[in-house]
């Protein structure tokens, strides 16, 4: 079996392995891949060091040359790279192809915005005197990525890093490290320099601690976990350093009575359970309004009979299996929490056995939770959903906004004055209106706001906040 292994300072490096095992089908090996070590990352870091002086001065023609020709080859392998993002993660193909192809275009925007740098120029307050504000790179970028979104979290990373003039260290999930692997060998053959983009995959605890530990990393951009996040923003601290967090969710979706059913009943079960519930925006809070509560969940019930669970690669497929066995446990453990709590599990929960060994679980919707349990209050991440009921839109808004996270909420309403005023005063960094909580765009911010995030959103125009710094040069005329 090929060893895939990490690039640092423009060298393929690398002989300890891990194996990274198909959730679908625990017998398949999608392919071996090399450990860092504490060294390897402290290596890739001083190649990142000694490369920003000339990234940073690079032409925008020479960096948008390069995003661009990693786009194409991207969206050109969609159907190869999207199958390995299903084979080592367990989204269905379709989410994989379309993950993939997601990647495509945020290489293609940052390509775009190479060639969009500006600032601005300004008069002084004193006669004669003229003013710039220029947007420069931060220097070394530390990316850590999760597991969830194998190839889309990695792109709308690493392509602003590079855009805005910045060397990069990666570490990807050390569950999932193909679709990180491959868009690093498809940058490293579109052109980039020796030690501009370095590959440490492996263990957090080695890798990313190292990187968090280094005072030669001037920015870390995070994904997962609270608890991890925690530790990133308090190294991150010590070392003066700049960090953005993307943690975790408890997001809500409101469902009135003056929904329509149809178009509630899809956004609350794609929310909920598309993706095997392991998006940072899914909805685990579903809290709907008393007099249409007994139709939705009926309803709700009705379309998950015709929901597929089953190998992510299989054609008919809608939702795979659990990213591991440590996730099922977690998911399972809140399933019982959740009935030991006096929430009624009233579909699905059980473990499925399919034609190969795998993580399956059928999805699992509790009704009569109140908003003080532990499976509404604690992330899950995965598809276990909770229904609420509520007197009102008034109860609905309180509801939704009493937890300590922030990151994305939905309403299905027919009334306008409801959806403006949610819109208003939910308190989350997206709101959707008639749509699942969960499938943003790539061109606009992304990101939350209480326990949720930390700094300044990512993704489109917004993520030069964080990938730049501000210079204001006054010149005497
Ligand atoms: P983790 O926090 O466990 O891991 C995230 C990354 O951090 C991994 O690459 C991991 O490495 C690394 N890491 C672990 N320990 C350390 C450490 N000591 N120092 C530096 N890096 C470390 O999260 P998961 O990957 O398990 O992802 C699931 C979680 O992420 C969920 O809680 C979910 O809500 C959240 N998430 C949030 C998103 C958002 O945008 N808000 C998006 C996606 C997920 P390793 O490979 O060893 O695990």
């Amino acid at each position: 079996m090929t060893l895939h292994q990490n690039l640092i300072a423009g060298e393929w490096v690398g002989t300890d392995a891990t194996k990274n095992i198909n959730p679908s089908n625990t017998d398949d090996v999608v392919g071996e891949y090399a450990r860092a070590s504490v060294e390897d990352t402290k290596t890739a870091i001083s190649a990142a060091k000694a490369a920003f002086q000339a990234w940073s001065r690079s032409g925008i023609l020479e960096r948008h040359a390069i995003l661009r020709k990693t786009a194409d080859e991207i969206v050109a392998r969609k159907d190869e790279l999207g199958r390995l993002l299903s084979r080592e993660e367990g989204k269905t193909v379709a989410e994989g192809i379309g993950e993939t192809v997601r990647a495509g275009q945020i290489f293609d925007f940052f390509a775009g915005e190479c060639l969009r740098l500006a600032g601005e120029v300004l008069p002084s307050i004193r006669p004669n005197i003229g003013v710039e504000i220029t947007r420069e790179p931060v220097g070394v970028v530390g990316i850590i990525t999760p597991w969830n979104f194998p190839i889309a979290i990695p792109a709308w990373k690493i392509a602003p890093a590079l855009c805005y003039g910045n060397t990069v260290v990666f570490k990807p999930a050390e569950l999932v490290p193909g679709c990180s692997w491959a868009i690093v060998d498809i940058l490293h053959r579109a052109g980039l320099p020796k030690g501009v983009l370095n590959l440490v995959m492996g263990k957090g605890s080695v890798v990313g601690q190292t990187m968090l530990d280094s005072p030669d990393v001037n920015a870390i951009t995070f994904t997962g976990s609270t608890g991890t996040g925690k530790r990133v923003a308090s190294a991150s601290i010590e070392h003066n350093r700049k960090y953005q967090l993307e943690m975790g969710g408890k997001n809500p979706f409101v469902v009135l009575d003056d929904a329509d059913l149809t178009v509630a009943v899809e956004a609350a079960v794609n929310s909920a359970f598309f993706s095997t519930g392991q998006r940072c925006t899914a909805s685990s809070r579903v809290i709907v309004t008393e007099g249409i509560h007994d139709r939705f969940v009926a309803a709700v019930g009705e379309r998950l009979k015709g929901v597929v669970v089953d190998d992510a690669l299989k054609t008919g497929t809608h939702i795979g299996p659990v990213v591991d066995e440590s996730q099922l446990k977690q998911d399972t453990d809140y399933i019982e929490i959740g009935q030991k709590e006096g929430a009624r599990l009233a579909f699905g929960g059980e473990r499925l056995k399919r034609d190969t060994p795998g993580f399956y679980l059928a999805p699992a919707l509790f009704t009569e939770a109140t908003n003080d349990m532990r499976i509404s209050r604690e992330e899950i991440f995965g598809p276990v959903a909770a229904v609420i009921r509520v007197k009102d839109y008034e109860e609905a808004l309180f509801v939704a906004n009493d937890t300590p996270f922030g990151l994305s909420s939905g309403i299905a309403t027919t009334s306008l004055k409801h959806a403006t005023h949610f819109k208003r005063n939910v308190e989350a960094g997206m709101v959707m209106v008639n749509l699942p909580t969960a499938g943003v765009d790539f061109h606009v911010p992304f990101g939350g706001r209480k326990g949720s995030s930390h700094g300044s959103r990512e993704q489109g125009k917004y993520a030069n906040e964080f990938y730049t710094t501000v210079k204001t040069a006054y010149t005497l005329a």
